[in-house]
């Protein structure tokens, strides 16, 4: 199949990711009428927009090219990316863009704390680029953030969702000091993927990462979640389940993966509602106090919501 690009596309994916302007194109599969989405517009969307740029902030709804954007930005949930806008690795599957970041700004945790609290959020949900760059991975940044956040929003519940920081000892301790609500790290696909998909991971790493964040808090809730679509099998996902169980893990997000452009990882098929539905039931009932599984599910969609909801989960158990 031969695919036509134009010079103008070639431009803008050698600008965003130059580690994959060699790999060869895959098309791009028409989405089923289930993952159609609203233009993102209107007063409330213009006014969560105007909050971010005011500040410089980054955030995943757009770098990532959420599909949710139009929903959350509507109802002023932004989910903040920290330590600039872009990231040391190169996921296969991932929008955001790669290359050496720039330094990072001592500002940004205030400029972070500005924007919660003018927003005026329940819930925060807080992300970054992975900077393997830094000693540290950026682990310091997070809890700078946390606090400013805290500072200013006293009652604001704190969602972060960090990198691995892989081969950075004492991050996830670093973090995890700073007391977070909810410690997300994302699994993004099963084991036997990882080398074409999050090359520069490893499956274990962050499982034990996951393990190590309620290892240092207990009572804290931990989260973390998996695209489907990638060629995974279910017999394949039900594993990662069981470990993420054995990890201690609380809450389980699954959504559907979306090819961003013909150059990231192919998609290898749309799942169904069904399926979705299925997973669900299967994951509740291998012990995850809350679970997300629909094909439009992303970490942070819903995260306040689906906050309050695990709390009160965890608390009818006791
Ligand atoms: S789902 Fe998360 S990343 Fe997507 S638009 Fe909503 S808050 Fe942003």
């Amino acid at each position: 199949m031969t695919v036509v690009i134009d010079q103008n596309e070639k431009d803008r994916r050698a600008l965003r990711h130059p580690e994959k302007a060699h790999r060869p194109d895959s098309a791009v599969l028409r989405k089923p009428e289930w993952i159609r989405v609203k233009a993102p517009g209107g007063i409330a969307y213009a006014g969560t927009e105007t909050i971010v740029r005011e500040h410089g902030l980054h955030t995943v709804c757009e770098e990532a090219g959420c599909p949710n954007i139009g929903e959350c930005w509507t109802n002023r949930h932004a989910t903040m990316m920290i330590l600039g806008d872009t990231c040391t690795r190169a996921c296969a599957f991932c929008n955001v863009k790669t290359g050496l970041p720039g330094p990072v700004d001592a500002d940004e945790p205030q400029h972070v704390a500005e924007a919660v609290a003018k927003l005026g959020l329940r819930h925060v949900v807080i992300t970054s680029v992975d900077r393997d760059d830094l000693a540290d991975g950026g682990a310091k940044h997070f809890a700078d953030t946390i606090h400013a956040v805290r500072r200013a929003s006293p009652d604001t519940t704190i969602e972060v969702l960090t990198p691995d920081f892989r081969g950075k000892k004492g991050g996830v301790e670093i973090v995890m000091e700073a007391r977070p609500d909810v410690f997300n790290h994302n699994l993004e696909t099963v084991p036997r993927l990882y080398l074409g998909i999050r090359p520069g991971a490893r499956y274990y790493t962050s499982l034990r990462l996951l393990d190590r964040a309620k290892e240092l808090v207990p009572d804290g809730f931990t989260k973390s979640g998996l695209m489907v679509g990638l060629g995974e099998a279910r017999e394949e996902i039900m594993q990662v389940m069981d470990d993420l169980r054995a990890a201690g893990v609380d809450f389980l997000t699954i959504g559907q993966y979306l090819q961003p452009t013909r150059k990231h990882a192919a998609l290898d098929r749309f799942w169904t509602p069904d399926e979705f539905k299925s997973l669900e039931t299967t994951a509740r009932a291998k012990g995850f106090i809350m679970v997300s599984a629909t094909p439009l599910t992303r970490s942070s969609y819903h995260a306040d919501a689906d906050f309050a909801e695990m709390k009160a989960a965890r608390a009818a158990k006791a």
